[in-house]
């Protein structure tokens, strides 16, 4: 999300302020091309919200957008020829491709902002689900109005290709998949004069959601903060995570784990096949729930706690439906041969 600091409508305290009536765990700012929030001191706990402070980098041509974290000097990204991919890893940082397959045409002011830079392997994720770059490419002269009026509802799903390139990026090394709001709470003036605020981040906030799964709760104490960031940017890089849209509900009690005879794996980890491995998986409620193993569904159940038997090796996640739409998209967990 955005804020003052870059193209954002809102000062980071109203932000954090929205993001604790809805009770949000955490937030992650990535304003573009700067982390001032951050030298401004803003990082940490406001009551039970965690405030984390990366930032939006993107090149002199406005492509490849990157959303960075976890080290302290900024990157003039815009202005030099700096791989500013690697360096992010290279200063002990993480970073997430933004809305790689970004396709919208319907605004000029808005062109669409792709990733083209696939032959770097410094990138640790991917953000798979962008709100705004769904809103925007589902946009028509006909449904405006409607999408205007119904952001919530305008939101359905991920798109394919970057769902079917984040597989096939898994079957040869870990990609997290994050999901992304990208949220700005743009101000359009009606008729040139009556202010009216699109992408409000009360709404967008009610989307799509990134949950992470941490070893030990946070310490919630201003005076560990830093520890607490710590463990979130550990869970992301690990694909400890997974991305559910809070339209069809809250979605914090769904898990997704690997048990074999004497191991057991998260999402983001690999497990040794010795005879058969079972895939559980916890919905919060009872629904469609699709097996995917090396980007092909393989299985499909439904109910609330659901067992998948599999005995191939792969790279295997979860998409839990509701009408259709994906409601929770797992991290992948890799099945190994004992080979
Ligand atoms: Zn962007």
């Amino acid at each position: 999300m955005h804020s003052t600091y870059s193209d954002g409508t809102k000062p980071v305290k109203d932000i954090v302020k929205i993001a604790r009536q809805l009770d949000l765990d955490f937030l992650l700012l990535t304003d573009h091309n700067t982390m001032q929030a951050k030298f401004d001191g803003l990082e940490g706990w406001y009551d039970n919200v965690l405030l984390g402070v990366g930032c939006e980098l993107n090149d002199a041509q406005d492509r490849n957008h990157y959303l960075s974290f976890d080290y302290d000097e900024e990157i003039d990204s815009e202005m030099s020829k700096v791989d500013y991919v690697c360096k992010v890893r290279d200063m002990g940082g993480f970073g997430i491709i933004a809305h790689p397959d970004e396709n919208r045409q319907h605004i000029a002011k808005y062109p669409p902002f792709p990733w083209t830079l696939w032959e770097s392997e410094c990138y640790q994720g991917i953000e798979i689900w962008n709100q705004m770059s769904e809103w925007m490419e589902g946009l028509t002269n006909q449904n405006k109005y409607w999408r205007v009026l119904h952001p919530r509802r305008s939101i359905t799903t991920p798109k394919e290709e970057t769902l079917t390139r984040w597989d096939e990026i898994n079957m040869k090394r870990k990609v997290t998949g994050i999901g992304g709001v990208d949220a700005h709470e743009h101000i359009h003036k009606i008729l040139g004069l009556i202010p009216f605020r699109v992408f409000r981040y009360k709404v967008s906030f009610k989307t799509i959601r990134t949950h992470v799964i941490t070893p030990n709760p946070l310490t919630g104490k201003q005076s560990q903060y830093k520890k607490d960031l710590d463990t979130v940017y550990e869970a992301i890089k690990a694909a400890r995570c997974f991305i559910s849209n809070y339209y069809f509900g809250d979605a914090n009690t769904f898990r997704f784990t690997a048990v074999s005879d004497n191991d057991q794996a998260d999402m983001g980890d690999r497990i040794v096949n010795r005879s058969q491995i079972r895939l559980l998986v916890v919905n919060p409620g009872t629904a469609d729930t699709r097996l995917i193993c090396n980007g092909r569904q393989v299985q499909r159940k439904t109910g609330k706690e659901i067992e998948f038997a599999v005995k191939d090796a792969g790279v295997y996640r979860v998409e839990t439906h509701v009408d259709n739409q994906p409601w929770i998209l797992s991290n992948h967990i890799r099945i190994e041969n004992e080979s």
